[in-house]
């Protein structure tokens, strides 16, 4: 496999904008008015290739690596954290589990339409319990009879569940036998009975791409939609999340980047006694530290994402680029707002809703404290965090295309 050029990157980055500018940011506006999920726009970012990054040009992807599924997931929400908010369900860890753990019918059956934004993916894994244990707290049972699976219990925060055609959630099929208990399936709401979702009320977050409490009573799963064989749920999970931590720290650096952007326009702007706020130092101590601390972000991330790129131990990192870069999008939010004084909380000013999406890199996907546990437990010699081998029995999209097979 050839490394990526900066030259690709730089043209993946131009091509994001350009999308952005021209697709999306005319319309975002009328999108949160009327609440209503922009199929249609998700359905275009599939066709110029936004979610394809990781998987090979076989199921539709570019197969262009981490490095430029970073680039994407930082420029996407740059411009509209709103309307980034369903990557990870298109191209990252919905798409991910099922091409990994999929049989080759599955993955043929579902993943390129992902890829392509012609269904809406989720991936359901916290339930109401809390998320940082997901195996602790997972008390929805899946119950074989005959061809299909029965799957009661309730899911927490599926983001996208009100929309998704194909999505991927984890049930218990033995709740005594701990992580190997679990299993993974690809769920279709729309086509079988049992599934509802209903909205969260959110502050602050899109209108339009929302996250969902999930409701199954005796939701029906073909047994041909298990996902693996059973027990095996739970390491899918951990290794897609594992994948998608640099997508989700490279989305925390777009925030970072969109507050600094703010704060510098206002900055320069805002006239106080006279002058630009800018001018005063205790301004400019707080745009130093920013532009610091997303200089620092910018390169753990994308180091992380060149590891991942060359296939060698990187979760150590990625763990450190998420919480670094969650540390970098709460700053940069918080310092912004403060430059826009009373306006950092007018609807009016963008600013006033991305503090929610920092506050959500913070704790999503593995929250910050998790992040630092790992870390630090890495640090005193307790465990190694870059001690999982790659599980041999899950392809690695970037490395195994699956219409050799
Ligand atoms: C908008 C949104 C979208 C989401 N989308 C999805 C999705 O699509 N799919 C999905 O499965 N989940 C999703 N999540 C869930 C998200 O991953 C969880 O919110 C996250 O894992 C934390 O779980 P929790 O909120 O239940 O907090 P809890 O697990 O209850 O944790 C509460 C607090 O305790 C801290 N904590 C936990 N353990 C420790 C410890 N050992 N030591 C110290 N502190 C600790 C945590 O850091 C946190 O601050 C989403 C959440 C949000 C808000």
């Amino acid at each position: 496999m050839q490394a990526i050029t900066a030259e690709t990157l730089e043209a993946v980055r131009e091509t994001v904008i350009a999308f952005m500018q021209k697709e999306v940011a005319p319309h975002m506006a009328e999108v949160e008015a009327r609440g209503v999920f922009p199929r249609d726009l998700v359905s275009k970012a599939g066709t110029a290739g936004l979610y394809g990054a990781l998987f090979p040009e076989s199921v539709g992807g570019t197969n262009l690596g981490y490095q430029a599924a970073a680039v994407i997931s930082e420029e996407l929400t740059r411009a509209d954290a709103r309307f980034a908010a369903c990557n990870n369900q298109q191209g990252s860890t919905c798409p991910y589990c099922i091409y990994a753990a999929g049989t080759r019918e599955q993955v043929l059956r579902y993943v390129p339409d992902l890829l392509a934004g012609k269904t809406i993916g989720m991936m359901s894994l916290t339930e109401p319990g809390g998320g940082s244990d997901p195996l602790g707290n997972m008390k929805t049972r899946a119950v074989r009879d005959g061809d299909v699976y029965r799957l009661n219990g309730s899911k927490m925060f599926a983001s996208m569940a009100n929309e998704t055609d194909v999505g991927v959630l984890f049930a218990k099929t033995d709740p005594d036998a701990g992580y190997k208990g679990v299993t993974a399936f690809i769920v279709e709401p729309k086509k079988y009975p049992g599934f509802s979702a209903k909205p969260i009320k959110t502050l602050g977050l899109s209108k339009a791409l929302r996250t969902c409490a999930v409701f199954l009573d005796d939701f029906v799963v073909p047994v041909e939609n298990r996902l693996g064989q059973e027990g095996e749920g739970f390491q899918i999970a951990m290794h897609a999340l594992q994948m998608g931590r640099i997508t989700v720290a490279a989305k925390a650096l777009g925030i970072a980047r969109a507050c600094f952007e703010d704060a510098i326009g206002y900055a320069n702007t805002r006239l106080v006694r006279g002058q630009p706020i800018g001018k005063f130092q205790m301004i400019q101590a707080d745009v130093a530290d920013m532009a610091t601390n997303i200089e620092a972000t910018r390169l753990m991330v994308y180091r992380a994402a060149r590891l991942m790129d060359q296939g060698l131990p990187s979760n150590r990192l990625a763990s450190m680029a998420k919480y670094h870069a969650s540390l970098t999008a709460k700053h940069a939010a918080d310092k912004a707002q403060q430059f826009f004084g009373g306006y950092g909380l007018a609807e009016e000013y963008r600013i006033s809703w991305l503090t929610c999406y920092a506050d959500l890199v913070f704790t999503g996907e593995g929250s910050a404290n998790v992040q630092r546990i790992l870390i630090a437990e890495d640090a005193l010699g307790y465990k190694k965090a870059d001690r999982h081998q790659r599980q041999q029995r899950f392809r690695d999209p970037r490395r195994q295309d699956v219409a050799d097979e």
